[in-house]
Parts: C-alpha cells; structure tokens; sequence
C-alpha cells in the first residue's frame, strides 16, 4: 500500500526528480556538474529576483536559518524576532545561542502581528536585524511579507531576514523587489526535493554587511567562503551534494517551465480548494482567514476524534499527515499541499480523510469533501 507522504515537508518528489538523485554520482570537479551547479545559482538568482548571491550547502532548513543570522550580525547586536509560532521560536533560542540581544513580538498562534507593532517596535532601537517566518509551518499562517518589507525598508541599518523554508517557491519572494535582505529556505517543501539542502539567498545589503565584520565566528556557513564556490563551482570548500543538486536543477527546470507565477497562482487555488474541502467535511482551521498560507493547512479535529487514531486511520487508507506542534499536539493535523503535488494527490487525500472520518464513526462524509474540491477546481 503506497503511502502518499501529504506532511508539510518532505513533500511528494516527482519521478524526473527523483531520478536525478539516482543517477551515478560524478566527482565535483566533473565538467558537466560543474556547468550544472552554477546554472542552479544563476536561476535562483533570476527566479527570485536578486542582484546578490545565492548559496546552496549541504544542510537542513535550521542550518540555512543559522546562516542568515550568523553573516549578518555579531555578539551583542540588537536584533528583532517576529514570531507566528514554533519556528519563529526556534529564531529566538538560535539568536540568543549567538549572544545577540534578542527582542520578540509573538503572535497567538493563529493570527499574525499587526504591521503596525512591528514598525513601532523598530522606532524603539537600532535593531541591526528583523527576522519574519514567511509561512510558520506550526500555525499555518503566513507573514504579510510584502508589507513588512515595505516598512523595514525605512529603516536603514535593520536588515530583513525572511525564513522561507514553508513558503519558498509557493509564495511570492522577490528579494530586491520587496526589500528581503536575507531569505533562507530548504529543498524539502515547495521545491519538491528530497531534504538536504539548505538554500540561502542574500541581497547586496546583506552582502555589504558580511564584509563589513571582518572574520565571523562561524565556519561553515560564512558567506565568504563559500562566495567563489557559488560564483565557480570548479572551486572547493566542502564537498558539494551532487545529485541533490542535481535534483535542485530538475525542480528549477519544472518551475521555469511552470512560470513562477503560475505556480504561485497554482498555490493559491489548490490551497483554497483544499481548505473549502476540508471546512465542508466539518473541520476548522488554526490560520486566520486573511493570513492563511497557501501551502499546508492546520486542521483541528472536531469533537470526537481523537490524533493518534485519526492519523492511524488515515495512513491505512494510504495517507500520511504531521501532528500539530506545542500547545496544538494532539488537536491538530497539519496537511501540506505545496510542490509538485498534482490533482490526483489531492483527491485521493480529501477522500482518504472522507474514508477516514467514516470509519471513526462519522458517516455522512463519504463524497462531500471531494464534491467540494471539484467544484473548487473546476471555478
Ligand atoms: N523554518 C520553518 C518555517 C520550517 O517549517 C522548518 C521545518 N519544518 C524549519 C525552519 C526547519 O527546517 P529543517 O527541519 O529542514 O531544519
């Protein structure tokens, strides 16, 4: 029995991705890898729009976060998290770890901070940088990202850093354009490929800033060093994931083809679809209406039904969702729907739920849920 992997990450890899992971792996100096690599740069470059450079590293989501913060700031450096919930969170213990002084406006998990309290907040000090969860992945809400970028870009010294781990590639993210400085993300989600690389793009503010500190603590993950890599990868730092980033070329190649655009707008419907489906078989969702992300939904479970059980259920009938984080483990599912995820995918997983539900002993589902996203779709 098939498992359809519908988390918020990893996300289904499509089968042209896959086999560029199963391909026989070269030396990275190979010619061909070489031209590979560096064309991957040039098109997270273009696609999300920055004259700045572009990294791609062994590493997970975390690591890419590590490195936003770590280029950008030194130890007692005033810095501001907005949190939406647990990975806006995880912005804060990374900071403080890193002895920068740490501010935080938190939302209730759910709703976002209101734009206005951040600009009052960035009014109080010379915050050196602002730190935004794009999509937080534990709440499902996403960040008024174009908004935020407008006001932080009033304030010259504080440099925006947007975690786009659950939104990159789904979300519009135009680093110039909307004023992020730093967007750190990960090949798991919307870019459809397996985990394992951490993706990291920085603008020239954020450039110019790196430079400015002279040697920073961390290794790995400074920009300066892996600059001439990403500029020529003939060079060498540390050993290139070659057929993850082959995987990565294969995941850019469907999004140009695709349109960036299209895809956004893709997102949008899908989610929507999604979300009407699953409001119609009687559930609520976490996110507030206006700010709900577009690539995974956090579900509440109506009366009755208990997580442990409901996931269970729904893996035997061929589906695979993530439980809810903090206060909402255990009355939450969280589904994602980003990616390369096609009609068939949301179809069988609305009506495994359906299947699901019924066996719980709620028995007048089996239908509507699929009826309503068809009649989404086809709008
Ligand atoms: N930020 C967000 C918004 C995430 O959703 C995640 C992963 N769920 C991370 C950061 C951390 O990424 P990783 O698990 O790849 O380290």
């Amino acid at each position: 029995n098939r498992k359809l992997v519908m988390i918020p990450g990893p996300t289904p890899v499509v089968r042209s991705i896959q086999d560029q992971m199963g391909r026989e792996t070269v030396a990275f100096g190979d010619p061909d890898f070489v031209k590979d690599f560096k064309e991957v740069i040039g098109d997270l470059k273009d696609i999300f729009k920055t004259e700045g450079e572009a990294f791609v590293v062994a590493g997970t989501g975390t690591l890419a976060m590590e490195m936003g913060i770590a280029n950008i700031t030194k130890e007692s450096y005033d810095v501001l998290v907005v949190s939406h919930g647990f990975f806006g969170d995880r912005y804060v213990e990374l900071c403080q770890r890193k002895g920068l002084k740490v501010d935080v406006l938190k939302s209730e998990w759910g709703t976002i901070v209101p734009v206005e309290e951040i600009e009052k907040k960035l009014k109080e000090k010379n915050y050196k940088a602002i730190t935004v969860t794009h999509v937080d992945t534990s709440t499902g809400i996403c960040a008024p990202l174009a908004e935020i970028g407008e006001v932080v870009k009033k304030f010259e010294d504080t440099l925006l850093v947007v975690d786009g781990v659950c939104a990159t590639a789904a979300e519009p993210e135009y680093l110039d354009e909307m004023g992020i400085d730093v967007l750190i993300t990960g090949s798991q989600k919307a870019f459809g490929v397996a985990p394992g690389l951490a993706i990291v793009l920085a603008g020239p503010k954020a450039l110019e800033r790196r430079k400015s500190l002279g040697t920073i603590r961390d290794y790995y993950i400074d920009f300066e060093k892996w600059i001439p890599i990403m500029r020529d990868p003939a060079k060498y730092f540390g050993t290139p994931p070659v057929n993850l980033i082959w995987a990565l070329k294969e995941s850019l190649r469907i999004m140009k083809e695709e349109g960036i655009e299209n895809r956004y707008k893709r997102h949008i419907r899908v989610a929507r679809a999604m979300q009407a489906a699953l409001e119609e078989l009687g559930f609520t969702l976490l996110a507030e209406r206006e700010h709900r992300a577009v690539t995974l939904s956090n579900v509440l479970y109506m009366d009755g039904i208990e997580d442990g059980e409901f996931r269970k259920v729904l893996a035997e009938e061929g589906v695979v969702v993530a439980g809810g984080l903090g206060a909402y483990a255990g009355k939450m599912f969280r589904l994602g729907h980003m990616g390369n995820i096609d009609f068939h995918d949301l179809v069988s997983t609305i009506s495994a739920i359906e299947r699901t539900l019924y066996r719980l002993g709620i028995k007048d589902v089996l239908g509507k849920g699929v009826g309503k996203l068809a009649e989404e779709l086809l709008k």
